[in-house]
């Protein structure tokens, strides 16, 4: 096998979590090379709503909260650099979501739900639903009520990793394009193209592909994809600048002023084309939220991937000399990609092992 290159450290995938691996150790000093099959953020990673919430989702309340927490700040912290470095704006903002009822045995959860975030630190505003109606007067006039959160923010997540992946590219990163197909042979990448990178630290972030067994070399991870789709319509106005949930749909006008619905959790394999079915359930969740959506024309309808673990948290770590997984982030990958990426840096640059027990590789192994 021929050697092509060689650098200190390999990623292979150049998603969110690639990338933001590759942006920080990059920066560090390390020369760094992204390996991606398909194209930046071409998959879940360019697709996704972008949501940057501490709220809920897989181990929250629970062991993952805190570091829910810890990565919405890490956006904060850093979003802006990336900017300043990539001259790419990700559309980092804050997200101004209302979590609406319609009836009192919905309304009594969501108040249920106010109590705890308040408890933690993640403020919220009580709304009645006549100002909630005020707000956004084509939600349905049938909410009783419902929450609005703020301490949530959000992203463009395809900006965010294209950002990323421009920033690292700066600090000196190489995007290489490339199937990985082995990693057998210590501190070598071996791409189905016959060239082979040697790079003593390879991590291995390919998303949900990383349970397929595509690559040879790599632990037997419980990884699988559960398919999400997004719809995106044209409805022209400023309507809906709130972000308006009813426990799974919701509608949220983006700032590329598309008025985007979602979503579906399926288990589909890794089928990523926008299903018939899909689309009907999302209309529908998102017009007995809003009737008025039925005048709406339908831009873009996409399906991708979340990567998803056995217990629905990521898996992190090094699972043999030099050899380390950054994977199974599921729903919530655009808000932990920095935190990943500093656990990672922190074994890498520190051999420190800053990772939390529920998000460690070792419970897998
Ligand atoms: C509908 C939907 C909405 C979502 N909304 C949110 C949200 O609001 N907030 C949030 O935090 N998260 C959200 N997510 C989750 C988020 O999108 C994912 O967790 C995240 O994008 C996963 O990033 P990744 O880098 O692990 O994987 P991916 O984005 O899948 O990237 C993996 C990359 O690896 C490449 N690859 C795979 N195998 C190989 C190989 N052998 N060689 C080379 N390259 C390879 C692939 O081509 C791909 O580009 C959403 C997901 C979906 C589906």
């Amino acid at each position: 096998m021929s050697v092509t290159s060689t650098c200190d450290v390999a990623v292979v995938g150049g998603g969110v979590i690639g990338c933001a691996i590759g942006y920080r150790l990059a920066k560090s000093g390390l020369s760094v090379e992204i390996i991606e099959r398909d194209g930046i953020a071409s998959h879940a990673s360019g697709n996704a709503y972008g949501g940057l919430y501490a709220t809920f989702g897989p181990g929250i309340p629970g062991p993952a909260l805190a570091v829910a927490k810890k990565s919405s700040e890490l956006h904060e912290q850093l979003d802006p650099e990336i900017e300043s470095v990539s001259d790419i704006d990700t559309e980092f903002r804050p997200s101004r979501s209302i979590d609406v009822a319609m009836d009192e045995a919905a309304l009594k959860e969501v108040n249920a739900n106010a109590d705890w975030w308040e408890s933690e630190d993640l403020p919220v505003e009580r709304l009645s639903a006549e100002s909630i109606l005020e707000m956004e007067p084509l939600v349905t006039p049938n909410i009783v009520g419902g929450v609005r959160h703020l301490s949530h923010y959000e992203v463009d997540s395809y900006k965010l990793t294209l950002a990323l992946a421009t920033a690292f590219e700066r600090h000196g990163g190489v995007i290489r394009s490339g199937n990985v197909v082995s990693l057998v042979t210590p501190g070598e990448v071996t791409l189905e193209s016959g060239s082979a990178i040697s790079a003593p630290v390879r991590i291995i972030c390919s998303g949900p592909w990383a349970g397929a067994n595509e690559i040879a070399g790599i632990p037997n991870l419980p990884i699988r994809p559960v398919k999400g789709e997004i719809i995106r319509l044209s409805f022209p106005g400023d309507d809906f600048s709130h972000r308006v949930v009813n426990g799974r749909p919701y509608i949220a006008r983006k700032p590329d002023g598309l008025v985007w619905i979602g979503t579906t959790d399926e288990e589909a394999g890794f089928d990523e084309t926008a299903s018939a079915s899909a689309r009907d359930s999302i209309l529908a969740g998102a017009l007995d939220l809003a009737p008025a959506l039925e005048s709406a024309v339908i831009e873009q309808h996409t399906a991708c991937l979340r990567p998803t673990s056995a217990d629905g948290l990521p898996v992190v770590g090094q699972v043999d000399d030099g050899l380390y997984v950054a994977n199974g982030a599921g729903s919530k990958g655009i808000l932990y990609s920095h935190m990943i990426a500093e656990w990672i840096a922190d074994s890498v640059l520190e051999n420190a092992d800053s990772i939390p027990t529920e998000f460690a590789v070792s419970r897998f192994l």
